[in-house]
């Protein structure tokens, strides 16, 4: 098990536009390894490869239901919208408001290199925007309507 140290604004690797995976070899799979020790040690519910300082698109959620790793994730269709709170590692003791799209569908690949599709909406619809962002150099703060100081009562962080 390996935890990785999350970097923070404004740390200029959240700013880059992260690149794609080409070939996945061993290192890829200990990264995604220790991507998920990282999210689970800080009680996450998502993380991107940026956030551990390494501008690849990779991300790794689980809001709960199921474990997701992804490569390459891309969002292949949106609908509707919801407004709700966010925070991020990242970004930390800050929450703002922001608006998503409240369905997407999101196409990327597993650790195998197998295209895999995921339709999600709600909190899993949210934290999928929230991490492809990430890997496009968008903090949640660019797209929150306002912020605020992160209340005494913590939520999970993406
Ligand atoms: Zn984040």
């Amino acid at each position: 098990m390996a935890v990785y140290q999350v970097v923070t604004m404004p740390n200029e690797i959240l700013r880059n536009k992260a690149l794609p995976i080409k070939n996945i070899n061993s290192g890829t799979l200990r990264l995604l390894d220790n991507m998920r020790d990282t999210l689970y040690a800080f009680d996450g519910v998502g993380l991107a490869a940026p956030q551990i300082g390494v501008s690849k698109r990779i991300i790794v959620i689980d809001t709960g239901d199921n474990y997701i790793e992804l490569l390459n994730p891309e969002i292949i269709s949106r609908e509707g919208e919801q407004t709700g709170s966010e925070g991020c590692l990242s970004v930390p003791g800050i929450v703002g408001l922001v608006t998503r799209n409240n369905k997407v569908t999101v196409k990327g690949l597993n650790r195998e290199g197998q295209e895999v599709v995921y339709e999600a909406e709600k909190l899993l619809a949210r934290v999928f925007q929230h991490e492809i962002d990430h890997l496009d150099g968008i903090v949640f703060t660019d797209r929150a309507s306002e912020t605020q100081r992160e209340p005494a009562n913590r939520r999970k962080k993406a």
